[in-house]
């Protein structure tokens, strides 16, 4: 069984990305072959600074690292370092249908935030995505629930593939964590938790000293009300029981049921403690794996080559298949 995932470089890593991706990685790695990248190339599709990009790599690579990816266990690299993913990205787009990338929700809401240019970049993000998992014919892709839709329209692109050139590439299940898929910003519950547009207040960064992820939480926006429990229209107590469930590893239940009667001070405390006390182990391991930029360049290097050795296979095939470049025998 192989996995794959990518993660942003863009900005810090936050309690949604950790809960709703990150942690499903680490657990991965004992599950099957796992494969996981630092997506460059997708940063590159919103405004940014060529010099911040190379350190916001470091730094995602180092938290990762620091949650426990382990390079002698997983596959671990830059996305940009593979040239395959790129020009699978070409070849795919002749089998992804334009309506298809016209509905995906990430690309209304990102392409309606930005200030002066919607590339063309934010458009295709889900194609080079498509790509991303599919050289590596991976069976799961663990997301969180934003990215459902499109580990759906990447099935769609393999299997549409698949039908028109032969028996090629690999469909892949999505794997969504059964609690804290979508973590919301703390300020605003109805949006997502987010590197990009989320607030800062309401975003709760892995890398945040304890007073700050205390407080934010405390701070959290709630209802009127007194009762921990989760409802519609109790979005930021519902939120923050999820949170709770997910770093104690229980039910939402059992937290609506342990918090019965307690009110909503106690419950924000008894959050902030275990946030606080979750984040801890990466927070400490990350600053010496961070300081060194020349091992952790030796590490994507490293994962690199692994990686470019399973591309360029499916890209072999992919090309023989699509009639391009010259005929060579099936290896
Ligand atoms: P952006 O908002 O700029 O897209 P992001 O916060 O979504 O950034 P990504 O690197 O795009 O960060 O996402 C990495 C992983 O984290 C993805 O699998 C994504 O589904 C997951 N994820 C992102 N936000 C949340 C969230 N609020 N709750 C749970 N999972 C999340
Ligand atoms: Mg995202």
């Amino acid at each position: 069984m192989r996995i794959f995932s990518g993660i942003q470089p863009t900005g810090r890593k936050h309690l949604g990305n950790y809960i709703g991706a990150i942690t499903q990685y680490v657990a991965g790695q004992d599950r099957g072959e796992a494969i996981y990248c630092v997506v460059d190339l997708h940063a590159i599709t919103v405004a940014y600074e060529p010099a911040d990009l190379r350190e916001s790599v470091y730094d995602t690579a180092a938290t990762l690292l620091a949650a426990g990816l382990d390079p002698d266990r997983c596959i671990f690299f830059r996305q940009g370092d593979v040239h395959e993913h790129t020009e699978l990205c070409w070849l795919l787009s002749s089998v992804t249908a334009f309506g298809d990338l016209n509905r995906m929700t990430q690309f209304k809401e990102k392409s309606g935030a930005q200030r002066d240019l919607v590339s063309a970049g934010l458009f295709f993000y889900p194609v080079l995505q498509a790509a991303d998992v599919l050289a590596y014919r991976a069976h799961e892709v663990p997301v969180g629930e934003d990215q459902r839709q499109h580990v759906e329209l990447m099935r769609d692109v393999a299997e549409r593939f698949n039908a028109r050139f032969g028996e090629t590439l690999v469909a892949p299940q999505v794997r969504v964590p059964e609690v804290g898929a979508r973590i919301m910003d703390l300020q605003f519950p109805e949006r997502k938790m987010s590197t990009t547009g989320g607030s800062e207040q309401g975003t709760v960064y892995v890398l945040d000293d304890p007073d700050s992820v205390a407080k934010k939480i405390r701070s959290a926006v709630t209802d009127s009300g007194t009762e921990v429990r989760r409802a519609p229209d109790k979005a930021g107590i519902s939120n923050l029981v999820d949170i709770l469930a997910a770093v104690r590893g229980t039910r939402p239940e059992e937290v609506e049921r342990d918090f019965d009667g307690s009110g909503y001070g106690a419950f924000k405390q008894a959050v902030a403690d275990a946030v606080v006390e979750y984040l801890a182990p990466v927070r400490e391991g990350y600053e010496s794996l961070r300081s060194d930029e020349s091992e952790l360049e030796r590490l994507l290097a490293q994962g690199a080559e692994k990686a470019r050795a399973i591309a360029a296979d499916t890209l072999e095939g992919v090309r023989r298949v699509m009639g391009v470049g010259p005929v060579r025998e099936r290896r």
